[in-house]
């Protein structure tokens, strides 16, 4: 089974792919995170959202195979291990929560499956680290539009604002770690950490499982919310089809 890493210069914030030429020229981060860090100190994934990888996630997400769950679960560990060295021992651990109204369409959290499969992994990998899974720490205030096909800039807007944070004195001068299934422009990973930084977090990592690749212009091979792609089986079409959409990202002629 292979599951898709990712080869080549990558931004040392976010993780996307450096253009080479712009490593040759000395960049080590990418022009989104030069222009605006981001709230977060830094992002880990451990592969690409293609192939295997995006198979896997699609089993836990739609098909609901919770036993890839642990398979998952051991690579976020080591995206998370990623941070060793780096990222204090002690962290609360987020979940990237889903809104009421998509929790209760799926049943489950797969950030907080994978979280509390990796975070088994590492009780054993890392016994230094402290790692308190605080699952409720992040509320999703509203339920934002589906980020498939949109670009960077209204991928941000979509998710401005969208979340809270239940419980200020929990995360007050804690350092966090959020967690996701997949990284794709970041917004939503942005939008929770600035969430917990104005909470008065002292510092915010991220990590993910996959991040997915960008196409060509602003499509990305996939999206931090959902929606399959075209071109997906027709049981995931059937999810795509009762969610909202935002509508196409370019004016149709
Ligand atoms: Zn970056």
């Amino acid at each position: 089974m292979e599951f898709p890493l990712q080869t080549g210069p990558v931004c040392l914030r976010c993780g996307s792919a450096l253009a080479s030429r712009s490593t040759s020229a000395g960049a080590v981060q990418c022009r989104e995170c030069r222009m605006a860090p981001p709230p977060f100190i830094r992002a880990a994934s451990y592969g690409i959202y293609q192939g295997r990888m995006r198979e896997a996630i699609h089993a836990l997400k739609y098909d609901r195979l919770h036993g890839v769950s642990n398979g998952l679960g051991r690579m976020l560990a080591e995206a998370i291990a990623q941070l060793a060295g780096e990222a204090p021992e002690e962290m609360l651990v987020v979940p990237v929560p889903l809104h009421a109204s998509k929790y209760a369409q799926r049943g489950f959290n797969q950030s907080r499956s994978l979280a509390r499969a990796a975070l088994r992994i590492l009780r054993k990998s890392h016994p230094a680290w402290r790692l308190t899974l605080a699952s409720r720490t992040l509320l999703r205030q509203r339920a934002t539009e589906s980020q498939a096909g949109l670009t960077p800039r209204q991928r941000r807007i979509n998710v401005r604002g969208a979340f809270a944070v239940s419980d200020p004195v929990r995360v007050a001068a804690q350092n966090v770690l959020i967690i996701d299934d997949i990284l794709t422009t970041g917004a939503t990973a942005r939008a929770a950490a600035r969430a917990l930084v104005e909470a008065g977090a002292a510092s915010v990592w991220v990590a993910t499982l996959a991040r997915a690749q960008r196409v060509g212009g602003n499509a990305f091979f996939d999206t931090e919310e959902d929606t399959p792609l075209a071109g997906a089986s027709p049981e995931a079409e059937s999810h795509a089809a009762s969610s909202s959409t935002i509508g196409p990202a370019m004016p149709a002629f």
